[in-house]
């Protein structure tokens, strides 16, 4: 046996490599995100792939260790290339962010000490870290002192943690939910619908409320509905509103909304997930009146404040009802010191052991400062006014003036169906590379989008997206 454990330990001594070992690899890790970095704003958007030469990589692992030469090739040639460069500037579809260089300092140093993230007594510095980013969040909002929340992979999964929580505060069950209604409109991003499902609410009564003009809830529509549904013997017991659609950057009247939730004691979400980090900007704070009334809020560090995917965060007012939500026993856990001095992701989450995310969003709060993020912020607001008025002069039509930095606008030909010309645009915009568009389909009517929401998107990305627009209406219409 010990003649064995020797063998074992010597193999296995691999995994913790050597210093030569890990200077060259950090060499070709470095070089390549250099080299990345220094070509970003160059490189494609968008690179068209072939279905054929993606079912040909081959990305299978063997016993055998592989060169970092190799490793770095592959990655460049079989996950950087072929389809979207979130990273570009050029990238204006759905909701960019484009990934902060400090965000993957953040991970790395996460990774190299491996840091426990989860529960305060192992790691009371992260536990700490990751809350004094939560509840700067809280503030940045209008919450209270003792509000708090969880740092999570994204906005789907902040939503799912307060429609779980909500479900459980209003005391939803089996005995109850088919007479139970959540309110929201068309416009609400489909993580909503995910996280009724996910969180067994499927059986409750979905009302969606009708919209005005700029596609925002309509709230003499909502407070009737809501009246109406009591008389009729229904339980109320959620509204979500947005603050900040993905379609039209809409932000719905929140303060309207969060009286008619205290009102009839309903739970009213905001799902800020985009619009979120824009309260930030003095100007634009009045836009969102009400969202500190409400009861949680979900808002996405990956889309307003850049970061590399991976980090969204769902505030809550009422800290009691997340950790009744998401509580646990385990005899295993027993040796885990209670505190009081701060709460545990770990009891205000579905996860255990977890990514240290803070890390990832400190690090660039910390090296930039604020300054820099409400810049690109404003930028990226008066960016969007920008295309709004040249469209025009472009021959298109436009929707709602942007509430934030999502806008909507079509071109309508005159003897073509405008629906289809509208998604072969889009096709086109994909083959010509340079800038990144998409679409969306409200009412029946195409329509195509501006999301600007990368750091890294300027004056003249926007030049150029409107150079290829303009060209190819030159050559289609
Ligand atoms: C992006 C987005 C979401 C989903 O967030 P993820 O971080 O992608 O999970 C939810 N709501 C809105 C309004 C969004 O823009």
């Amino acid at each position: 046996m010990i003649n064995r454990l020797n063998k074992l330990e010597q193999i296995s001594n691999k995994l913790e490599g050597s210093v030569a070992l890990r200077k060259d690899w950090n060499r070709a890790v470095l070089n390549y995100a250099g080299d990345f970095l220094q070509k970003v704003n160059e490189t494609n958007t968008f690179n068209l792939f072939e279905e054929d030469d993606i079912l040909k990589i081959n990305f299978d692992i063997s016993e055998n260790s592989v060169p970092v030469d190799d490793v770095i090739q592959q990655i460049k040639q079989d996950i950087d290339k072929p389809g979207l460069n979130p990273a570009s500037g050029g990238h204006l579809a759905y909701i960019p962010g484009g990934g902060v260089f400090p965000t993957a300092l953040g991970d790395y140093l996460a990774a190299v000490f491996n840091k426990y993230a989860g529960i305060y007594y192992a790691g009371p510095g992260v536990v700490k870290l990751e809350n004094t980013l939560i509840r700067w969040m809280c503030e940045i909002i209008g919450f209270p002192k003792n509000a708090l929340g969880n740092l999570t992979s994204g906005g789907s999964v902040a939503t799912l943690i307060a429609v779980a929580t909500a479900r459980d505060v209003k005391k939803i069950t089996s005995k109850n939910i088919t007479k139970s209604v959540i309110y929201i409109t068309e416009q609400a991003h489909h993580s909503v619908n995910k996280a009724i499902r996910i969180s067994g609410l499927n059986e409750a009564l979905i009302k969606y409320i009708p919209m005005d003009g700029n596609f925002r809830m309509n709230t003499v529509n909502l407070e009737k509905q809501v009246h109406n549904d009591k008389l009729t013997g229904l339980n109320p017991f959620l509204i979500i509103s947005s603050a900040g659609t993905t379609d039209t950057g809409a932000i719905d009247p929140m303060e309207k909304i969060s009286e008619i939730a205290k009102k009839n004691n309903i739970w009213h979400h905001v799902d800020a997930a985009y619009g979120g980090f824009f309260i930030l900007l003095e100007n634009y704070k009045n836009k969102f009146k009400g969202i500190e009334m409400a009861d949680s809020v979900t808002i996405d560090p990956h889309k307003g404040l850049f970061l590399a995917y991976g980090t969204g965060a769902v505030l809550i007012k009422d800290v009691n009802a997340l950790n009744q939500t998401h509580r646990y026993q385990a005899n295993y856990m027993q040796d885990v010191v209670e505190t009081v001095a701060e709460p545990s992701p770990a009891d205000l989450s579905p996860e255990l052991t977890k990514h240290f995310r803070g890390l990832r969003m400190w690090m660039p709060l910390r090296l930039f400062g604020l300054k820099p993020f409400k810049a690109a912020l404003e930028e990226k607001i008066l960016l969007t006014h920008y295309f709004y008025n040249e469209i025009q002069k472009l021959g298109f039509e436009t929707g709602p003036f942007p509430d934030l930095s999502v806008m909507i606008y079509r071109y309508v030909p005159k003897n073509t169906d405008a629906n289809s010309f509208n998604l072969m645009l889009i096709d086109e915009v994909k083959k010509d590379g340079r800038v990144f568009l998409s679409s969306t389909k409200i009412n029946g009517v195409i329509w195509l989008r501006l999301a600007v929401l990368s750091f890294r998107t300027h004056l003249r990305t926007i030049d150029t997206a409107l150079e290829v627009l303009n060209s190819l209406i030159m050559k289609f219409s």
